[in-house]
C-alpha cells in the first residue's frame, strides 16, 4: 500500500488539523497507510532517533473498503495491521489529549515520523493551531538537510507527501522533489539506503495545501485559516468599537497579513471601519491629508468613533512603511482625537477554525490524496486551491512564482499590477 505522509510547516493556521485529519482519513479509505511528520521540515530532517523502519505489517486490506465496514469493530486484537489502520497506534484521541510534541509516554520522544490510524486523528476537526507541530527549519534550506529528509522518508517507506504551509514551505517541497533522484543516488552511494530501497523510491510524489492566515497565495481564492483569522479580527474590532463609541475615541488596529492586505481589507469591510491601510493600494498622494480628510468628514457627520485598520505590511506610495504609531500621532495632532493603538497579534491565529476553514481543509485534503494517487513521474507537483467555489489543482511552482511576483510588483510601485495578481482570476 502506498504510504502517504502529511506535515504542517511555516506559520500555523486554523484548519491545519482538519486538513491533516482529512488527508489521513482519505488515505486510509483509499487503501493507503497514513503517516504524519511532526514539526514540519525540522521533523523530517530529524527523523526517528532509532532509525526504526516500520514493518509493512501485512497491508492486507482491500484498496477501497465499503463504507458500511466503517468504522471497523474495535474488537480487533491490537497490533494487527487492521487494528493499526483503524484504531491507530495511539488511538482514541491520545495524540490529541497528550499533545503530540510532549507525549513521551506514547513513545514519541525523538520520533518525528509516525504512522497514524483512523482514531489517532479523531476529534481534530475543531482544534486550532496544528497538533502535529510546525517549525522553521534552516537545515532544510541546505542540500545536506534535504538529504537527511530523503533518507528518513525512505527509511519509513514513504513515497508521497502532503505539505500544508505557506509559499516558503511549498518552495521547499518543490526543491525536494526536483532534487529527489540526485538525493537518492547520493544516499545509495554512501550506503545509507539499499539498492532495493533506491529502486522502490525512484520518485517522490508531493502535493501542497496552502495553510496561511494571510490569504496571500496567488492563483487560489482562499487559504486554509484566513477565514478564521478574519472572524477573530472582526470579534476584536467589534469589542473595540463599543468602547471607542463610549469615549468618542479613535482606535488604530493593526492586523496581520505580512505583505498581503486581504485580512485588513476584509476586516475593514466587515466592521465598517473608517479607513484602511494596505500594502497593495497605498492612499493617493499624502496619506496623512487623505486620511484626515475622510475621518474629519465622518466625525462631522456625527460619528462618535473612529476605527482605522492597518495591515502590518502597510506602505505609503513611496514605499515607506506606515506604522500604527505614525497614524496615531497624525490623528492626535491634526484632528485632536484621543487615539489608542491596538495590535491584535496572535489572538488572530488562535482558536477554533470557523466552519468555512473546516470545509475548505477537508475538501482540499481529500483532493490532495486523489492528486497523489493519480500522480506519475511526469505530472507536475500540484498545490490544491479553490476558485469560484471549486477545488482546483494548480502547478505548485506556478502558484509560488505568481505569489512572489506580487511582492516584486509592489517594490516597483506597480500597485495595480500587484492587485491583479492577487486576484486569482488574472493569475494565469
Ligand atoms: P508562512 O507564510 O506562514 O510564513 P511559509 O511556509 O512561507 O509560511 P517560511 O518560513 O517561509 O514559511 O518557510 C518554512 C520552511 O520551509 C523554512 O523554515 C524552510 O525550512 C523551508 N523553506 C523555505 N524556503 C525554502 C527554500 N527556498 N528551499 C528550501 N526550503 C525552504
Amino acid at each position: 500500500a502506498p504510504r502517504i505522509a502529511v506535515m504542517t510547516s511555516g506559520g500555523d493556521s486554523a484548519g491545519m488539523n482538519a486538513a491533516v485529519r482529512a488527508v489521513a482519513k482519505s488515505a486510509i479509505l483509499r487503501g493507503c497507510q497514513a503517516w504524519v511528520v511532526r514539526e514540519g521540515w525540522e521533523g523530517l530532517v530529524r527523523g526517528n532517533a532509532e532509525g526504526e523502519e516500520e514493518s509493512t505489517d501485512g497491508d492486507a486490506t482491500p484498496p477501497h473498503p465499503e463504507p458500511e465496514t466503517l468504522p471497523p469493530s474495535v474488537a480487533q486484537p491490537p497490533g494487527t495491521s487492521e487494528a493499526r489502520r483503524w484504531r491507530g497506534t495511539y488511538g482514541q484521541g491520545e495524540l490529541l489529549r497528550e499533545g503530540v510534541g510532549e507525549a513521551e509516554e506514547l513513545g514519541l520522544k525523538g520520533k518525528y515520523i509516525l504512522r497514524v490510524g483512523w482514531d489517532d486523528v479523531r476529534g481534530w476537526m475543531d482544534q486550532g493551531g496544528t497538533l502535529i507541530g510546525t517549525a522553521r527549519c534552516a537545515a532544510f534550506r541546505e542540500v545536506a538537510g534535504r538529504q537527511r529528509a530523503a533518507r528518513n522518508l525512505i527509511s519509513c517507506g514513504i513515497d508521497a507527501l502532503v505539505v500544508c504551509g505557506g509559499d516558503g514551505s511549498l518552495t521547499g517541497a518543490d526543491r525536494l522533489r526536483a532534487e529527489w533522484p540526485e538525493l537518492v543516488a547520493a544516499l545509495l552511494e554512501r550506503g545509507e539506503i539499499s539498492a532495493e530501497q533506491a529502486q522502490r523510491h525512484r520518485h517522490l510524489k508531493i502535493v501542497g495545501l496552502v495553510g496561511s492566515i494571510d490569504n496571500d497565495m496567488a492563483t487560489t481564492d482562499m487559504t486554509i485559516g484566513a477565514a478564521t483569522a478574519l472572524a477573530r479580527i472582526c470579534e476584536a474590532v467589534d469589542s473595540i468599537s463599543s468602547t471607542a463609541a463610549s469615549h468618542s475615541r479613535a482606535f488604530v488596529v493593526e492586523v496581520m497579513g505580512r505583505h498581503c492586505g486581504w485580512l485588513a481589507l476584509m476586516a475593514g469591510i466587515a466592521t465598517g471601519a473608517d479607513y484602511v491601510f494596505l500594502p497593495e493600494r497605498p492612499p493617493p498622494g499624502d496619506w496623512r491629508a487623505d486620511m484626515c480628510g475622510v475621518l474629519a468628514r465622518h466625525r462631522e457627520m456625527g460619528k462618535r468613533k473612529t476605527i482605522v485598520i492597518v495591515a502590518e505590511g502597510a506602505l505609503a506610495r513611496d514605499l515607506t512603511p506606515i506604522s500604527p504609531d505614525d497614524i496615531k500621532a497624525v490623528l492626535a495632532e491634526r484632528l485632536g482625537l484621543d487615539t489608542r493603538v491596538t495590535t491584535l497579534g496572535h489572538t488572530q491565529r488562535g482558536g477554533k477554525p470557523v466552519a468555512a476553514d473546516r470545509v475548505l481543509a477537508t475538501l482540499q485534503g481529500v483532493e490532495a490524496v486523489e492528486a497523489l494517487l493519480e500522480a506519475t513521474p511526469e505530472t507536475p507537483s500540484y498545490v490544491i486551491g479553490i476558485r469560484e467555489n471549486k477545488i482546483t489543482r494548480i502547478e505548485l511552482m506556478h502558484a509560488v512564482q505568481q505569489t512572489q511576483l506580487v511582492a516584486q510588483r509592489i517594490e516597483k510601485q506597480d500597485f495595480d499590477g500587484a492587485l491583479a495578481l492577487r486576484d486569482s482570476e488574472f493569475a494565469e
